[in-house]
């Protein structure tokens, strides 16, 4: 069964990767985010960018563009179809999502503010991605504060750099080295991402700034490379479903929905849905799979796309009946044709107990 599985692979199979930002409050996490989304406002082009929820789901042809300032012939390998970054990196649920050791994120950039170093906040991610054996990349930002820099809007890191006078060049490698000591303080062996011959080993630095835009195309390229290079076999292909539900929201016109992460796996309308509730395990039917409007029709309010079907991963609003109970942090399953109804209920139900107590905690 298994090497049949692995024979019916194509790239139709894959699933995309998803990152999330984390990092000191005020290291530029919502303005870098902001940045990678940016799109040619003047063209009121969104680019394949969409707006997800709690997500912003970037394909293939989009990260294309975005890292042309590095890659102008196009020559970056992509196994992955595209990468959903999560948005709310301070998002209440992420705390209930931690508490069930769930590993959402596949890869995560974690932001240094290179002018102030490692705070209380980037020590306590440290410690969180590597109990989750999470793979991440460091986003040394705001650049454009060291003395004297002069900016090259949306540049390559190193052509910018090179562009430096040699007092900003001597502060910006004096800051780097300061970095690369206090990340061996914390055991880690930082170095900057174009000095990282192993991945697996060193912790790359990625020189950024969410102002200017310099180094995201930098940033861009090395997350495709890192998780292209470090996340497993297994991850790399859509299986087993695995849904969490982010949010539980009242929308006008459509009652009670829930706004989840499909993180693994592949989800239809119509999908008879099994999730924790407050009152008791909730069975239920998918009356629609939605997103919001393209980016550039973000305005257009209430209304979104339907789905037929979602690949993962993927952000996405369910709305079933039945949801008013629902919690967030909950795993959501779907039953096949031949699983146990029974067990599955039992199953989302053995999280209550955490999921209770987070709530108690924040
Ligand atoms: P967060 O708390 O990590 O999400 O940080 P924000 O994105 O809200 O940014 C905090 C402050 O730093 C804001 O005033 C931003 O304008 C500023 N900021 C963020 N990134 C940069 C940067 O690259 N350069 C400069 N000069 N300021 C930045």
């Amino acid at each position: 069964k298994h090497q049949a599985a692995l024979a019916a692979r194509s790239k139709d199979d894959l699933r995309s990767p998803i990152c999330c930002i984390m990092g000191h409050v005020d290291t530029g996490k919502t303005k870098l985010l902001d940045k990678i989304r940016q799109t040619n406002v003047q063209e009121g082009e969104a680019g394949g960018i969409t707006q997800q929820i709690g997500a912003t789901y970037f394909p293939e042809d989009t990260l294309r563009q975005k890292i042309a300032p590095i890659d102008p012939e196009g020559k970056q390998d992509f196994n992955i179809p595209g990468l959903l970054v999560i948005d709310t990196p301070g998002h209440e649920s992420f705390t209930n999502l931690r508490t069930r050791g769930s590993s959402l994120c596949n890869i995560a950039i974690l932001v240094v503010d290179i002018m102030h170093g490692l705070e209380q906040q980037t020590l306590e991610s440290i410690r969180l991605l590597r109990d989750k054996k999470t793979p991440f990349i460091v986003a040394l930002n705001k650049i454009d504060r060291l003395y004297g820099w002069q900016s090259t809007p949306d540049g390559a890191f190193r052509k910018s750099l090179a562009n430096q006078n040699r007092a900003t060049q001597n502060e910006f490698q004096d800051r780097v080295d300061k970095t690369i000591v206090a990340f061996a303080e914390q055991g880690l062996n930082a170095v900057l991402y174009y000095d990282n011959k192993n991945f697996a080993k060193n912790v790359s630095l990625v020189p950024t700034s969410a102002h200017t835009g310099e180094g995201i195309p930098d940033m861009l390229q090395l997350l495709i490379n890192l998780t292209q290079e470090r996340m497993s076999e297994k991850l790399m292909y859509l299986s087993e479903l695995e849904c969490t539900v982010l949010e539980v929201k009242v929308i006008e016109g459509l009652g009670t929905t829930i706004d989840v992460i499909l993180s693994n796996g592949v989800m239809y309308e119509g999908d008879k849905i099994v999730l924790c509730g407050l009152n008791g395990p909730i069975v239920t039917q998918v009356r629609a799979l939605l997103t919001p409007q393209p980016l550039k029709e973000m305005r257009v309010k209430g209304s979104y796309v339907h789905h037929k079907m979602v690949k993962a991963a993927l952000g996405v609003k369910i709305s079933a009946p039945d949801l008013e109970k629902a919690i967030s942090g909950s795993r959501l399953m779907v039953v096949g044709p031949d699983d146990d109804e029974e067990e599955m209920m039992e199953e989302v139900m053995s999280d209550l107990t955490g999921l209770l107590h987070s709530i108690d905690k924040s």
